[in-house]
């Protein structure tokens, strides 16, 4: 009798044991299992903060003022790079030195000069075109597209007193500047360059105003850290263009530079090459066309406040290279 007691206790004691050790081996298979799934949140988490961190490296640079002598005072403000909105475009190459090329005032009868030595050094650069008429503007257009550069506004009318007069006048203007390189090529354009650069004291209206108008059109604008020089009245001579391009490349992480595309700059199609050559030759330097992933080079735009009678014209944007000469070497073109 006392060994089937003692029996039945030993069964009942392991039996205990068993289901005990049962219920620690599942506690323990939980707990794994929970520990798994934070260790991965926590991987992902860390990869994240690393991602931003490497986002935010050298995004908050403040370039340089460039205060050469070609810059005159009226378009020699800060320049600041801000980030870009729209996300869609392809990522560019890394590099330490990015260069963009900028045409502004095309199309012109000099556009496929340049378009030919851009190819042959295997280069896309922005064009920032105006406004024209004649059978060869189209045509001219398209071919910068379909080159593979990027097409930007400059305005319609390039007429500071036209576009600069109210919020109203400059929204009617950049409708009809969007809408005629949309029907010449298909592009719906996505940046703007200011005639004058978005610091100019050229109108009555105040910039921060215009400024916010491209926001909400989902446009970015685009100011320029180097100037070519070659937007004053006088024929600049190419060595001077070809140094005022290239000199302050290295000093800068994005050079977005000012050069014209206009019948009467020959001098800026002769130093072309010269300028390719020398900036291909930089280390760790890429000549890169203006997409939404570029970091935009922004003059500051001071705080308002209603401009003196007499106004200025830059010099980067003389008018004398805008609108009426160009039309009149275009008309002149076309009747022969
Ligand atoms: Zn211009």
């Amino acid at each position: 009798m006392e060994t089937n007691q003692k029996n039945e206790q030993k069964k009942s004691i392991m039996t205990t044991v068993f289901v005990a050790m049962g219920i620690v081996l599942l506690l323990c298979i939980l707990a794994i299992s929970l520990l798994g799934k934070e260790i991965y949140q926590l991987k992902k988490q860390w990869g994240t903060i690393r991602s931003d961190v490497t986002a935010t490296d050298g995004r908050a640079e403040v370039v340089e003022e460039d205060n050469s002598a070609e810059v005159p005072e009226q378009s020699a403000p800060e320049t600041v790079i801000t980030e870009v909105p729209g996300e869609e475009s392809v990522q560019e190459p890394e590099a330490k030195h990015k260069v963009y090329l900028t045409f502004d005032d095309g199309p012109s009868k000099q556009t496929e000069a340049v378009l030919d030595i851009l190819d042959e050094y295997g280069v896309k650069a922005t064009f920032f075109v105006v406004g024209k008429e004649g059978e060869n503007v189209a045509k001219r257009l398209q071919m910068i597209y379909e080159r593979g550069h990027t097409l930007g506004m400059h305005s319609y009318s390039h007429d500071y007193s036209d576009i600069y007069e109210s919020v109203d006048a400059f929204r009617a203007d950049f409708l009809k500047s969007k809408q005629y390189i949309y029907e010449a090529t298909g592009v719906e354009t996505k940046v703007f360059r200011f005639p004058g650069g978005s610091s100019n004291r050229l109108g009555k209206t105040d910039m921060n105003l215009i400024v916010e108008f491209l926001k909400e059109q989902g446009v970015e604008y685009y100011d320029w850290n180097i100037s070519s020089g070659d937007g004053g009245g006088t024929l600049m001579p190419v060595e001077v263009i070809v140094e005022n391009c290239t000199k302050n490349i290295q000093r800068y992480d994005t050079s977005i530079i000012l050069m014209h595309d206009s019948a009467l700059k020959t001098t800026t199609v002769e130093a072309l090459p010269q300028i390719l050559e020398t900036i291909l030759a930089m280390e760790d330097t890429v000549i890169l066309p203006i997409t939404a992933n570029s970091q935009p080079v922004h003059h500051v735009i001071k705080p308002w406040e209603k401009p003196k009678e007499e106004v200025t014209v830059s010099k980067e944007e003389d008018m004398t290279v805008s609108q009426d000469t160009e039309d009149k070497e275009e008309k002149k073109e076309i009747s022969k």
